[in-house]
């Protein structure tokens, strides 16, 4: 009989592969957490020496919506009435309603004749852009040189030409536009809100270009939709170009606080990738209880506000409050606030000491996910980070500076100030 251990020479590749990692510093670790129904941001930190209350900084649950009543009723209810899983793929077991609605209620968020849902944002995004681009013949990708890797991913698999334009700059986007053949199928890919430096994308501008060169636009509106536009359709519907995107990708996992990624468009696109995605058609359905779930959360955040408005506020307040302090914010039009460390061992050093001395988790944000010499900690503050939490991270951030000697604002060179959410 085989032992349970790997082969020693095999299991001195795995070995090596993670002592690169180390080597290159970009070895990650994951925090054992246990979130607190109820009692967001607060969790319950599993660390070698026991367990003891954090306060989390660093969630893409950017509303707290996985904890609000509406959304944890209806997965609670849809659990009773229908079990778990799905039972397959869509292919054998057929599409469980709450995918339907859940679909018919993305179509209307993005006002697009239908959806379809994915097991993941990042599985919508491989699945979709390589789907997309080859079914049109020729195709040429056009993608932005900071797009997430599910969409580098996606463009790779895709295997038509692609041709990077720098980031957000619509004047190199129509360079290369003006000089491919007028002819061939072009696919714009964008993302409406970058995630790690918290920019927003020309989507006027972007568009203006598609119709103008005859391009199709994909927009990944992950870390917006929920919260931008007045019925949380993403930064498109807030700039009102919503009807000038072709293909909106979106998640269900951040704002929505659920799981699942999905593409909204016209019904014959919709269709093409439902009927040619790989990725789509050969993995089981996203769970009822967890459609359930995000439609609950959608519906919820196309009809309210508050969550909204209180989440933008939250975001300038602690942009104000750290500039006061002189710490080094990067600048942000969004919801994101990055603050500048520039050293990934000072960076995990930093984020170490939060955590272990002061109770506070924010994931140290290190090369690759960022350049190198622009590590960063990066917060993301939601409507339940009040007053006395940011004067409480303000304070233990200084403590941690002082100890580690890290930059302030004015010797960071990160002094333009921040720009209003
Ligand atoms: N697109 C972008 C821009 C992202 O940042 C992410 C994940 O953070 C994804 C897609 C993947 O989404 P999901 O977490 O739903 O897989």
């Amino acid at each position: 009989m085989r032992p349970l251990s790997l082969l020693p020479e095999y299991d001195a590749m795995f070995r090596g592969a993670l002592d690169r990692l180390h080597q290159e510093r970009r070895y990650r670790v994951f925090a054992d957490l246990e979130r607190q129904a109820g009692r967001y941001p607060y969790a319950i930190w599993h660390s070698g020496e026991g367990k003891r209350e954090v306060v989390i900084w660093c969630s893409n649950d950017y509303l707290g919506m996985s904890q609000h009543p509406k959304v944890m009723g209806a997965m609670i209810d849809a659990v009773s009435r229908m079990g778990t899983g799905a039972g397959g793929t869509r292919n054998i077991a057929g599409t469980n309603h709450p995918l339907v609605a859940l679909e018919q209620e993305l179509a209307d968020l993005h006002g697009k004749e239908a959806a379809l849902v994915f097991t993941s944002g990042y599985v919508s995004n491989e699945a979709g852009i390589s789907t997309i681009a080859k079914l049109l013949p020729g195709c040429l990708l056009l993608s932005d040189a900071l797009n997430h890797n599910s969409m580098i991913e996606g463009v790779r698999k895709a295997g038509a030409e692609k041709q990077i334009w720098q980031h957000n700059d619509p004047e190199h986007l129509e360079r290369l536009l003006r000089a491919a053949d007028p002819e061939r199928p072009k696919l714009i890919v964008c993302e409406s809100l970058y995630s790690m430096d918290g920019d927003i994308a020309p989507l006027h501008r972007i568009c203006d270009l598609a119709e103008r060169y005859g391009a199709l636009t994909y927009v990944d509106e992950v870390h917006a939709v929920g919260m931008y536009g007045p019925r949380g359709g993403g930064i498109a519907e807030r700039d009102g170009v919503m009807e000038r995107i072709d293909i909106v990708e979106g998640t269900l996992a951040k704002a929505y606080g659920c799981l699942g990624g999905y593409l909204a468009a016209g019904t014959n696109l919709i269709d093409a990738v439902r009927s040619y995605a790989p990725g789509f058609i050969f993995t089981t359905a996203l769970p009822p209880p967890v459609c359930a779930a995000a439609t609950a959360a959608i519906r919820h955040l196309k009809a309210s506000t508050a969550e909204r408005v209180r989440h933008q506020d939250r975001a300038a307040r602690l942009k104000s409050v750290l500039t006061a302090a002189d710490l080094p914010v990067m600048p942000s039009e969004s919801h994101i606030v990055p603050v500048h460390v520039g050293d990934p061992e000072k960076c995990r050093a930093a984020s170490d000491l939060l955590m272990s001395e002061h109770g506070i988790y924010i994931q140290p944000i290190n090369y690759p996910t960022v350049p190198r010499g622009m590590e960063r900690l990066r917060l993301t503050p939601t409507p339940y980070h009040d007053d006395a939490l940011m004067d409480q991270l303000v304070h233990a951030m200084m403590k941690v500076w002082d100890k580690l000697h890290l930059c302030y604002r004015r010797e960071s060179g990160f002094t333009r100030g921040h720009e209003a959410p």
